[in-house]
């Protein structure tokens, strides 16, 4: 789908098309889709991709990205100047591992440092899944991750990166998940933002979405459920709550299936503070490993402090006494 913005005006002039300002993005996934988030926007002649990935419904070439898109002659060091990459879910990064170590792509990628700890575990997590138990064709390797994973650049928010002489990049606190960012890339006199997923409501162990006012030529963003009404949070939680409640209450045990990076983290929190204003001391317990590491790396996070008010976790993390009973 390439577009181009500030092109109408000259080419309703009949003229020759010099295109001094001329954007244009190439959408390679969630174009009109949920997953495989991958946009490649050109922005006075720089080549920025920001996302790089999986589609978690396709087990064919559908998954991934079409890369051959971007460099029909596979030469992607010479067709893009960076990769960009939201945040840790597969249908942001997954992809990401097959880009560098089965494509080729030796470029400079971006990620803030959450996601750079992060993404490894869900990769990692994603190839044991379809390898190790479904029997699927390895798409990539353990060491594929390791490997890809040392090209990337770790970025701190708001911290304003020089890719190179012309192209500068900057992340901004997008909530959704701890080290979700959505970033502003800028060129000569020309500017644009491009959110991944975020959130505008803050919760327990995150904030809401954060940034600037910017002068942008091209705003790209996630719409996955702008359209839909939700529950109150407060209807939800409480819902939830009650039920748990009720539960153990009369002598039951609870399994809540959830996801293990954020969703877990913050039913947790949920629930001890709960625990605490109620004053029950029925154990919870964490079977999932995946849900340990994260820990880790909010409770480090936490410990270093923070370089900006209100970043990753928003300065008000605290870790739940249920984390500790894993
Ligand atoms: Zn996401």
């Amino acid at each position: 789908m390439p577009t181009q913005t500030r092109a109408p005006q000259l080419a309703s002039a009949g003229k020759a098309l010099l295109l001094p300002m001329a954007i244009d993005c190439l959408v390679l996934g969630a174009g009109q889709e949920v997953g495989k988030s991958c946009a490649v926007v050109t922005i006075n002649g720089k080549r920025i991709m920001f996302d790089c990935g999986m589609h978690m419904g396709y087990l064919d070439r559908r998954r991934y990205p079409d890369f051959s898109r971007v460099a029909p002659d596979g030469d992607f060091d010479g067709a893009l100047d960076c990769v960009v990459i939201t945040h840790f879910h597969l249908d942001h990064v997954g992809a990401l591992p097959y880009f560098t170590e089965v494509c080729g792509y030796r470029g400079p990628i971006y990620m803030t440092y959450p996601t750079k700890a992060l993404a490894p575990l869900m990769l990692e997590d994603y190839r044991k899944v379809m390898v190790e138990r479904r029997g699927e064709e390895e798409q990539f390797t353990t060491e594929n991750i390791a490997d890809c994973m040392k090209k990337v650049i770790a970025v701190d928010l708001k911290q304003t990166v020089q890719v190179d002489s012309e192209l500068q990049i900057r992340a901004y606190y997008a909530g959704h998940v701890i080290g979700a960012a959505m970033f502003y890339a800028k060129v000569g006199d020309s500017a644009l933002v491009y959110t991944g997923d975020y959130n505008m409501t803050p919760d327990r162990h995150l904030g809401a979405a954060q940034i600037d006012r910017l002068q942008l030529d091209l705003l790209i963003t996630e719409s996955t459920y702008a359209t839909t009404v939700r529950d109150s949070k407060y209807t939800r939680e409480r819902e939830f709550l009650m039920a748990v409640h009720k539960c153990v209450a009369g002598g039951g045990k609870v399994l809540i299936p959830t996801f293990a990076l954020g969703r877990a983290q913050e039913l947790c929190m949920l629930l001890d503070d709960y625990w605490e204003r109620m004053n029950l001391n029925v154990p919870i317990y964490f079977s999932a490993v995946m849900s340990l590491r994260p820990c880790t790396v909010l409770h480090d996070t936490c410990k270093v402090g923070f370089k900006h008010e209100g970043e990753y976790y928003n300065g008000c993390y605290k870790l739940p006494t249920c984390f500790l009973t894993a």
